[in-house]
């Protein structure tokens, strides 16, 4: 245990101290912008020693926020894949939330040595746990690999996060109702305050211009001007698989935005709550007036910029759960490409052009006119072919040499080589002349191979059928969970 470690829970022991009577707190396993995450465990009376999860939130964190985190665990949590909660301390303005523990992989360890049956198995467990959390009128909003925790031994799965969680109109999670976004509440209170965002905008970076809006509407305009050479090209010389756009630049840009929220909730200077938080109602559905009343006190958080759906990347502001439909497709894409991460993109505008060269920038544009949205590209780039791109990308032993020579970007695509280098079940990918050239193929050696590949040589067209239409660019046609479920591609999997 690192001495950095030893600090933090001292000092956690020391902001709620009845923890100290519960649990033995034994390691960190998590730190985040909005929380940190510890593995503690718990002698109960009479019972065997448990591990439980101790997610330490923020003590910056809106009250109405926590608890509506600590409502979806309650709610929703506990069955289908969906964590569930144990208990809930608070002193002051200190919140922890103690869970079941679940070991866990690293997602980008694993990636590409899961076979192919547990890639669908996978697939399958995250959408038990999305339609259960659909149902409850929940958009989870950071649907990616850390927030769904996988046991490979026990084949176990746990939907964990809802830190970023937003309610559907018609949402069974009370306090969701309370937490709805600025765009949401835009578009409830039909307010049409303008929106006027400026923005510098280097030459040759990913830019984003904004005229004032005309009926609503906003235009983006995306030059995509570092993608001289056709994407598919650059998918494979490109080191950062889909960066095609230059960071530096996109952080250069400002964005400067003024907006009017109206809010219904009269606001008190947060000084009238003596303990800065004052209610001691967590576990219940209720939280008091003055913890109601306490200003937002930290910027509103956003997911991860590679996971999101077209429409949030453009504002759309009737989100609905099919942004997280679209992220599980992202999962899936990394899961079938052996990609990860496989959006790398800073900011949105970034995300949204790297999407285009993935899915066309002409489907791109036609999609989110149908959610009002239009969007200027300087540059058109083609769809590509699902299978196609998820077959290259997995990896040929010539690309296998040639991503060796990106030293510069280690994580994903080192990894990616070493397995190539151990295990080339690529070589016997369909269209190589391993079949052909084979002389001396026994029997034996053939089982081997079909053992190295599992099962990625008969990759279905079913899969990459539920991909397309997990990355539909339209939310309103989108795949949802529950169809999800019942697609060809899970035939013999029980619900
Ligand atoms: P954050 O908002 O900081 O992302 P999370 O709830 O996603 O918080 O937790 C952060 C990390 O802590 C997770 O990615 C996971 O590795 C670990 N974690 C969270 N909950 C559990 C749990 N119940 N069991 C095991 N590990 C957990
Ligand atoms: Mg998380």
């Amino acid at each position: 245990r690192l001495r950095g470690v030893e600090k933090d829970i001292e000092r956690l022991y020391e902001a709620v101290p009845q923890l100290g009577s519960v649990f033995k707190i034994e390691d960190k396993i998590g730190e985040g912008t909005f929380s940190s995450v510890y593995l503690a465990t718990a002698q109960l009376k009479m019972g065997p020693e448990e591990k439980i999860a101790l997610k330490h939130l923020i003590p910056t964190s809106h009250p109405i926020r926590i608890a509506a985190e600590l409502q979806c665990l309650t709610v929703a949590g506990g069955q289908d894949n969906v964590m569930g909660v144990k208990y809930c301390f608070r002193k002051n303005d200190h919140v922890v939330i103690a869970m079941p523990y679940l070991e866990h992989e690293s997602f980008l360890e694993i990636l590409n040595s899961l076979s192919f049956q547990e890639v669908r198995e996978y697939m399958f467990n995250l959408f038990k746990a999305l339609r259960r959390i659909h149902q409850f009128g929940i958009v989870h909003r950071d649907i990616k690999p850390s927030n769904f925790l996988y046991n490979r031994r026990l084949k176990k799965y746990a939907l964990v996060d809802f830190g970023l969680a937003q309610g559907t109109c018609d949402t069974k999670v009370e306090l969701l109702k309370l937490v709805r976004s600025e765009a949401q509440q835009e578009s409830c209170s039909q307010n049409k305050a303008p929106i006027v965002m400026a923005n510098k905008v280097s030459e040759g970076s990913v830019g984003l211009s904004v005229q004032r809006s005309v009926l609503g509407e906003r235009n983006f305009n995306i030059q995509s001007s570092i993608s001289h050479e056709s994407p598919a090209a650059k998918l494979i010389k490109q080191p950062k698989p889909m960066d095609v756009t230059s960071r530096k630049l996109a952080t250069k840009k400002k964005v400067v935005s003024t907006k009017t929220v109206t809010s219904n909730i009269t606001r008190k200077a947060a000084s009238t709550c003596p303990a800065n938080l004052t209610c001691d109602c967590y576990a219940t559905d209720q939280v008091c007036s003055v913890c109601l009343s306490r200003r937002q006190q930290v910027a509103p958080r956003a997911g991860t910029p590679g996971f999101r759906a077209p429409e949030v990347l453009t504002k759309c502001p009737n989100q609905t759960t099919a942004i997280d439909m679209w992220s599980a497709g992202v999962i899936f894409l990394s899961l079938l490409s052996g990609r990860y991460p496989f959006y790398k993109a800073s900011d949105d505008l970034t995300a949204l052009a790297q999407i285009m060269t993935i899915r066309g920038s002409r489907e791109t544009i036609q999609a989110a006119k149908t959610f009002g949205k239009s969007v200027l590209c300087s540059k058109e780039v083609p769809a590509q072919n699902l299978r196609t791109l998820c077959e290259r990308l997995r990896g040929t032993p010539s690309l296998a040499v040639e991503k060796q020579e990106d030293h510069a970007h280690e994580s994903t695509l080192s990894l990616r080589t070493d397995q190539n280098l151990k295990l080339p079940p690529h070589m016997e990918l369909p269209g190589n002349s391993f079949h052909e050239d084979g002389g001396d193929i026994s029997e034996t050696s053939v089982n081997k191979h079909q053992a190295n590949l599992k099962g990625w040589d008969q990759v279905p067209d079913e899969a990459y059928d539920l991909l397309d239409k997990l990355l539909d660019l339209n939310p309103a046609t989108r795949i949802t969970a529950q169809e999800a479920l019942i697609h060809p591609f899970f035939q013999d999997l029980s619900l």
